[in-house]
């Protein structure tokens, strides 16, 4: 069995331990020390990483019972061994883990909401609670009582128990395991079982930021930072306020409502746009309508580039509103489709639904519709002027 050092002392970040084996299983090459400061994946806390030697470190697990330190290459054979951990990454994850019990204990404390799970994230942790939802005010509540006891700076104290001492504690979850049992207490506040590692004090968790919350599975999950990481959120918030106050030219305070005026903005001029290419369509259905006249024919099939499906739509509808006893099939081509729409004006008797039907048929196309106006498409496998003489043939018949 390794000597888990974290246990004995969170802080210590380098050691010397003898080479008790190197191995190789399912996810790489592996040492066992007799004694070590790395963290090993559990509890909702991940694994420490660092130099064995001078070897970087690649992932810490405990596999049945043992403690293996996952290398890129074996260690050369000798007996000793200097182990460094990372420690940035170690008391960044003390400070989100503390923080968490923290949170926790706050949430049961002050509303009765219980945590199910953590996850410690590589940029936020999450906690689950087991409730429909939170209100803004309940997740500033709990926040400030966080802090509040980061402040106070209070002992975070460590203790392994036996199964019949547990009763003297007031734990927030039942315990699973019989031996080995290690407390995590706040005295007063919080008693936990948990394996991970923890900072002597609230004071080192600096503070905690609650970030946001979502529904998820009839449970809420709460995003929060504790540590450094609120400073970084601060950073990486700051520095995109700082570009949006720049792109839209206004102070932090009137982002928002810049915002809403550029988007009003942007209805207004959409608005005008649909406008004006109405009537830009309206006046396409005019010059057909003449050509009608000239052509003495009520039929017109036309092929257009690169028009949408609602313009095409729209067109149709105008065309046949202008002459009620014409009939209009419009194709259009976009990417790979061909797309068709036939419309009659309601002096008409003959049904788009068949005729577009029947036009479709000879190409594997598909569509629908009624009798007075009609649409479908098909691959693109005609040439485009071949298309409309099929199209044209069919109408003859
Ligand atoms: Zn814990």
């Amino acid at each position: 069995m390794t000597v888990k050092l974290f246990y004995q002392d969170p802080y210590q970040q380098s050691f010397e331990a003898e080479i008790v084996e190197q191995n190789e299983d399912e996810f790489g090459y592996y040492v066992v020390l007799d004694q070590t400061a790395f963290y090993p994946t559990g509890g909702g806390q991940p694994n420490d990483l660092g130099i064995l030697g001078d070897v970087h470190i690649v992932n810490v697990e405990e596999v049945g019972g043992q403690l293996r330190h996952y290398i890129e290459n074996y260690l050369p054979e000798k007996d000793r061994i200097t182990g460094e951990i990372d420690w940035n990454r170690r008391f960044d994850h003390m400070q989100q883990h503390a923080g968490q019990h923290l949170l926790s204990a706050a949430f049961e404390e002050l509303l009765s909401y219980k945590t199910v799970s953590f996850h410690l994230g590589q940029d936020t942790c999450t906690i689950d609670l087991d409730i429909e939802s939170l209100t803004k005010a309940e997740a500033q509540l709990i926040e400030k009582k966080v802090n509040d006891i980061i402040l106070e700076n209070r002992p975070i104290e460590t203790r392994w128990v036996s199964e019949q001492e547990l009763e003297q504690y007031q734990l927030r979850k039942k315990l699973t395991v019989k031996e080995n049992i290690r407390l995590v207490i706040i005295p007063d506040f919080d008693y936990n079982g948990c394996g991970g590692t923890h900072p002597s004090s609230t004071g080192q968790v600096a503070s905690l930021k609650v970030l946001d919350w979502e529904k998820q599975k009839g449970q809420v999950r709460v995003r929060f930072v504790c540590g450094n990481r609120v400073l970084q959120q601060l950073e990486t918030k700051h520095q995109i306020t700082i570009q949006l106050t720049q792109l839209l030219n206004a102070p932090e305070p009137k982002l928002s409502e810049s915002v809403v005026k550029l988007n009003q903005q942007y209805l207004e001029t959409k608005k005008k746009l649909k406008e004006a290419n109405e009537n830009v369509l309206s006046l396409e259905a005019d010059s057909y309508v003449r050509e009608m006249k000239e052509i003495d024919n009520q039929v017109i099939i036309k092929l257009l580039e690169n028009k949408e499906m609602k313009d095409v739509q729209y067109l149709a509808r105008q065309v046949v509103a202008k002459v009620n006893t014409s009939i209009i099939v419009l194709i259009t081509k976009n990417e790979n489709k061909f797309q068709i729409v036939c419309a009659r004006g309601n002096k008409v008797e003959a049904s788009m639904k068949t005729l577009l039907k029947n036009a479709l048929e000879l190409v594997n196309g598909k569509g629908g519709g009624n009798d007075s106006f009609a649409q479908g498409g098909a691959e693109a496998t005609l040439s485009a002027s071949d298309w409309k003489k099929l199209i044209e043939e069919v109408m003859r018949k």
